[in-house]
Formats: structure tokens, C-alpha cells, sequence
């Protein structure tokens, strides 16, 4: 790499659909020809993890061993022994808060948003009856269930995940001045050129109120933002968010937005949706608390009483 690549005098965004969003690289090169290479091997990879982690598509391996690993070990690709050490290991702090197996669960909620109905009781308890992460077991290399249809979701984490592999992908071709977004998900590498780092403006849960937008500036890090600004579903008056507290098995139903920084995309991007299911379980500070000892800063606004609150650490 010469010092012409690290200098990077002009900014190049691309974008392409991944994980049922729209990924977003942006980064500063001198050879556009080389960066679009770069941009190109960047999002293959996100592609490869979409194929390997996704719930969406049936093929994926992570549905594969959903059906092949029920009481036995099946060999899985790094990636996704590594995505379920890290669910795991939350799994196990927050006495499951964050737990990759409610995956029959968040599928009842999913339907509800389409349909505007609720999952009837029934339903629901024989969906909580195919969960619990203390069901799956990661030995070296390999995965076992113990029930049968079960269902792992990764979609509180796999972007994350997915938006540092791209970053590091973009690096190892020589382009460390690099951004990639996920929507709520984004890992930032070196700084743009003559610039202290990123500006990123952190999303306030109530876009028409500015009062809780800031923005930072970041360098070699990552934030992700959970919420239900956009993914929700309002049925009899409540409203229930796609993210699903287990201890009541329903969707989130108080108004919360998480915002969460640390050194990697894996880790913010799990931190946000476990805290704010902490939250309603035990409350912000608790939630701070968790985001805290696992080494990152977090911001919680939330409604109480008709008002937004703002808790930070
Ligand atoms: P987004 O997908 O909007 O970026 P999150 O990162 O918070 O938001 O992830 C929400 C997704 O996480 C849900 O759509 C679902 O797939 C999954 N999920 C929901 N509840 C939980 C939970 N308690 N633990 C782990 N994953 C969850
Ligand atoms: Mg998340």
C-alpha cells in the first residue's frame, strides 16, 4: 500500500441489498478502480454471511442445523460459531434477555405485523415450548439442540457482525478510511482524510422531537441503534415492538430507542436489542449496567408518564 492509498482524495459510497436491508459502504481512495474491487469483495462477503446466518432464506446453515443438529453435534463454519459464542455468552448475563432461540416467538410477532392480529395464547406457549438457550450447546467447532424445531434468529446481532467483516474485508485491500452501515448498524474505520473521524447522528426515538438527537464522531468503532420507530405493530392500543421480551413472550410494548458504542459491530449490535429488553425487565440503569461491563457507552431514551427520558453512560 503506497502513501497515495492511505491519502484518499476522493469519497466513494455504494450500496446494495443485504439482510433484508440496504448496506452502505462509503470510504476515501486515490484509485477508484482498486476501490470498487475492494467494494465489490466487501459486499460478497456480507453476502456470504447472509447465506450462512440469514432465517429468511431456507438453505441458510444456520436453518440447516435447526434440523440436522437435534441430538447431536454437527460441525458449523467459524462464522457462525462465532456469532453464537458471543449469543451465548450475553445469553448467559442477562439470564437470557437476549436469546437466539426465541426464534418461533419472534416468528408469531412477525405474522402479527402483517396481519394486525395477536398471536393467540396457545400458539404462543407452544412456540415458548421449542425455546431456551440453555437448549443449545457449542462445543469446539460444533452445535448441538436439544428439541426438536427449534428456530435461531440472528437478527440482533448478524449485522453487526456482518458490518465489521466488511470493514475488514475494505482494510485487507488497502482502503482503512471505510464506513459500513447495516441501517442501525455501522462500523467505522480510520477517520476520512484531514477529518478527526465519522460524523454520525445518533437517532432519537422520536424523529419529530430533536431534543435527543447528537452528533458524534467516530473512528474505529461501531454503534448500533435498537428501537421501534420502524418495526412495530399496534394492536387494541398497544404497541408492540419487534423485539421480544421472553419473559412475557410478547413484543416490547414500552416506548425505547438504545443506542450503544464499543470497538465492534458484534458487540453493539447485541448490547442494543439485550439492554432494551433489560430495560423493560429491570429498568435503564440495569440496562446501562450490562453495556457498561461489557466495555461500551450506551444511551437509552424512553418514554415514562407521557415524557421522554434520556439515561446515558
Ligand atoms: P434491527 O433488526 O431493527 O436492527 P435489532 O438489532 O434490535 O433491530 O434486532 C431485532 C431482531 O432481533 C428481531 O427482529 C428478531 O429477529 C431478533 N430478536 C427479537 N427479540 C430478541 C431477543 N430477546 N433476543 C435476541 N434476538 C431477538
Ligand atoms: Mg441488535
Amino acid at each position: 500500500m503506497g502513501a497515495a492509498a492511505l491519502q484518499g482524495s476522493e469519497r466513494i459510497e455504494a450500496l446494495e441489498p443485504h439482510m433484508g436491508t440496504m448496506f452502505r459502504i462509503v470510504l476515501y481512495a486515490d484509485d477508484p478502480g482498486a476501490a470498487h474491487v475492494a467494494i465489490r469483495a466487501a459486499f460478497d462477503r456480507v453476502g456470504e454471511l447472509d447465506s450462512e446466518l440469514s432465517d429468511y432464506i431456507p438453505e441458510s446453515e444456520l436453518n440447516r442445523v435447526c434440523e440436522t443438529a437435534v441430538g447431536r453435534d454437527v460441525r458449523i463454519s467459524d462464522d457462525l460459531n462465532t456469532v453464537l459464542r458471543a449469543s451465548q455468552s450475553l445469553a448467559d448475563r442477562t439470564d437470557g434477555a437476549f436469546d437466539v432461540t426465541l426464534g418461533p416467538v419472534i416468528r408469531l410477532w412477525r405474522s402479527a405485523r402483517q396481519t394486525g392480529q395477536l398471536p393467540t395464547a396457545d400458539a404462543l406457549a407452544e412456540a415458548a415450548a421449542r425455546t431456551g438457550y440453555r437448549h443449545l450447546h457449542l462445543g469446539t467447532g460444533v452445535i448441538r439442540l436439544d428439541l426438536p424445531d427449534m428456530q435461531l434468529d440472528l437478527g440482533a446481532i448478524a449485522k453487526g457482525y456482518a458490518a465489521d467483516e466488511g470493514l475488514r474485508v475494505l482494510r485487507d485491500h488497502g482502503f482503512p478510511r471505510a464506513l459500513v452501515a447495516a441501517s442501525g448498524d455501522i462500523a467505522f474505520g480510520d477517520a476520512p482524510p484531514g477529518k478527526a473521524g465519522w460524523e454520525t447522528g445518533v437517532d432519537s426515538i422520536n424523529a419529530s422531537s430533536e431534543a435527543f438527537t447528537e452528533v458524534l464522531t467516530l473512528h474505529n468503532a461501531a454503534i448500533s441503534t435498537s428501537g421501534d420507530t420502524e418495526q412495530y405493530v399496534e394492536i387494541g392500543g398497544v404497541r408492540y415492538s419487534h423485539i421480544v421480551n421472553p419473559k412475557t413472550g410478547a413484543g416490547l410494548t414500552q416506548r425505547i430507542g438504545v443506542t450503544v458504542i464499543a470497538a465492534r459491530g458484534i458487540d453493539t449490535d447485541e448490547l442494543s436489542t439485550a439492554a432494551s429488553v433489560i430495560t423493560e425487565q429491570a429498568g435503564p440503569a440495569a440496562a446501562l449496567a450490562l453495556i457498561e461491563q461489557a466495555g461500551a457507552h450506551g444511551m437509552i431514551v424512553l418514554q415514562a408518564g407521557g415524557e421522554w427520558k434520556k439515561y446515558a453512560r
